[in-house]
């Protein structure tokens, strides 16, 4: 299937590796202009010079997207230099696991504040342009976590869940203005998150319960949100999408 993009502008964070680069990457190949985020002005800096190497068109920014106060003065820069962005991809995410019994108020909050947070100051940033433009999409990034729970990710699971709830209520709050929110949820995913899970007795025990058998790629990822940000996907708001092997069938 051949997807339609008309000269749209993205934003992508968490872009420096893993799901956000690919994601990043994916949507440049299309012809997106895409401004790659990190908290590393090295990792965003080289994911757009290698699109920029593909022929694509590429920029990076680096701010911490728990960071209000540095992500509206982001916002402005990009809406400044773009007039509007487009496409906003809320994908910038850490994990800080624990039982509750354990977990430190600091593990609670610094993992809600850059999963579920960050996506307000993002869209609270971006969208006025997008209402004038009549045209917009939101896509959030969240997990199976947000969708069934998981032992051990209270912090992560609620604010996954958080991102779910917000594309719903977003969904309906920017539907007049013909901008749609989704989520994609992914399931097990090959990167650095989940290194440490991805060989030996965990691994075994987690590929058990993949109806597929296998981790997903970054890719995999990729492809849903690029479909939910094109044209043809126009008629689509307010759903979650999980990509799990089959996991949370
Ligand atoms: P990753 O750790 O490989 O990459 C995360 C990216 O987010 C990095 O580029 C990092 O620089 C950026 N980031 C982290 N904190 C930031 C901050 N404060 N400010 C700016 N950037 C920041 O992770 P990944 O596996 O690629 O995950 C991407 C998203 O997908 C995350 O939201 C994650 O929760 C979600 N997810 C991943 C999996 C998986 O199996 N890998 C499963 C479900 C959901």
């Amino acid at each position: 299937m051949n997807l339609t993009f008309n000269e749209r502008v993205a934003v992508v964070t968490g872009a420096g590796r893993g799901i956000g680069r690919s994601i990043a990457e994916s949507l440049a190949a299309e012809g997106v202009h895409v401004v790659c985020v990190s908290l590393n002005p090295a990792s965003c800096g080289a994911a757009a010079e290698g699109i920029q190497a593909q022929g694509g068109k590429a920029s990076s920014l680096a701010v911490d997207v728990s960071d209000a106060v540095a992500v509206a003065a982001g916002c402005k820069q990009l809406i400044e230099e773009f007039g509007c962005v487009d496409i906003l991809v809320n994908n910038a995410g850490i994990t800080k696991d624990g039982l509750l019994i354990r977990m430190t108020e600091e593990d609670w909050h610094s993992v809600i504040n850059t999963n579920l947070s960050s996506s307000f100051y993002w869209c609270k940033g971006l969208v006025r342009p997008m209402t004038r433009k009549r045209w917009g999409r939101i896509i959030n990034v969240s997990s199976v976590s947000g969708i069934v729970g998981n032992a051990g990710q209270i912090n992560y699971s609620s604010a996954k869940a958080g991102m779910i709830a917000m594309a719903k209520s977003l969904a309906k709050e920017l539907a007049s203005r013909s901008i749609t929110c989704n989520v994609v949820a992914p399931g097990f995913i090959s990167t650095d998150m989940t290194s440490s899970y991805q060989e030996g007795d965990v691994a075994q025990q987690l590929l058990a319960n993949i109806p597929l058998k296998k981790f997903g790629e970054p890719k995999d990822i990729a492809n849903m949100v690029t479909f939910l940000a094109s044209e043809e996907a126009n008629y689509i708001t307010g759903q979650v999408f999980t990509v799990d092997g089959g996991m949370t069938i």
